[in-house]
């Protein structure tokens, strides 16, 4: 029987809404056996996830979710079984909430003009001292009545073109692969299939991935169809990658992505925790 996993999962160390407590129990009770927490930018929730992960006999794989850009598009890399220590990745990780913290006084702003005050504020509240996210403004826009749901407050305000988009630089690709790497992790292509890029430039992604030495893709995720993740096996398997299985769980309020409850890798797959499973 192939082992339970979920290495893709948010917290409130980032925008997701359970604690790290709350998110090992629950997915204890999902019966998952390996479980990566891979907050944005951000390793905080780590230990303590760590800690109530061994007292259910979890084994938690210490992650995150890097922001990069790349050809001026934003692309997520989970770093895997990472030294949340690592002095270099924890200053790369600083670089990155400080542009975080810049861009969400500027999406205030931006809202300002647009005759919607505080937002800046509501975010911060909202954050409780944890990464500033577009979540966390989608969050507030939603409860003060500017959007019917978090997608609707995406579309809206949030996106390329739309009031609250503020472009930025985050990691590059190659830097933040060098990060992940230097402090022991494996990097993995987050949700390749929703970037909405052309199979030639998503080609070209992986390629340059793969040559700075990633080691997998996400080929089931929470937001992959059957059809995303059987074309992401192929692309695994010719760019000689290893394959990741996450759902991206951000909390009980999204319930279109459940915890711990995915299809298995398709045939000819080589899984990536393979060689981290305990036994
Ligand atoms: P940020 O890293 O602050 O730019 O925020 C990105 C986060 O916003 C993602 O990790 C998702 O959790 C969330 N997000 C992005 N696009 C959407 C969308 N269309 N609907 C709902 N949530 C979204
Ligand atoms: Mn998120
Ligand atoms: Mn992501
Ligand atoms: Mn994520």
């Amino acid at each position: 029987m192939p082992i339970r996993v979920d290495l893709h999962t948010h917290s409130i160390a980032s925008d997701g809404t359970l604690s790290p407590t709350q998110l090992v129990e629950y997915a204890a009770r999902q019966g998952v056996e390996m479980l990566a927490l891979t907050d944005h930018d951000e390793t905080a929730g780590i230990a303590e996830a760590s800690e109530v992960a061994a007292q259910h006999g979890i084994q938690l794989i210490p992650g995150l979710e890097l922001s990069v850009t790349w050809n001026g598009a934003t692309v997520h890399i989970v770093g895997l079984n990472i030294d949340a220590e690592n002095p270099v990745l924890q200053a790369g990780l600083q670089s990155l909430r400080e542009f975080r913290h810049w861009r969400a006084e500027e999406i205030g702003r931006r809202l300002e003009k647009k005759g919607i005050g505080g937002a800046y504020e509501a975010a911060c509240e909202k954050a409780q001292g944890s990464i500033l996210s577009r979540t966390h403004f989608a969050h507030f826009l939603v409860e003060a009545g500017h959007a019917k749901n978090v997608r609707d407050v995406f579309k809206k305000f949030l996106v390329q073109g739309k009031p609250g988009h503020v472009p930025g630089q985050w990691a590059g690709l190659e830097e933040g692969l060098s990060w992940i790497q230097g402090a022991g992790g494996h990097a993995v292509i987050a949700h390749p299939a929703r970037y909405r890029m052309t199979n030639t430039r998503l080609r070209r992604l992986i390629g340059e991935f793969k040559g700075f030495g990633g080691e997998a893709i996400e080929v089931i995720s929470g937001s992959h169809s059957r059809d995303d993740a059987m074309l992401m096996a192929r692309y695994a398997q010719q760019f000689e990658l290893a394959a990741s299985s996450g759902s991206d769980y951000h909390g009980p309020e999204n319930p279109w992505i459940e915890l711990g409850a995915l299809p298995e890798l398709p045939d000819g797959c080589e899984p990536v925790w393979s060689k981290w499973a305990a036994q």
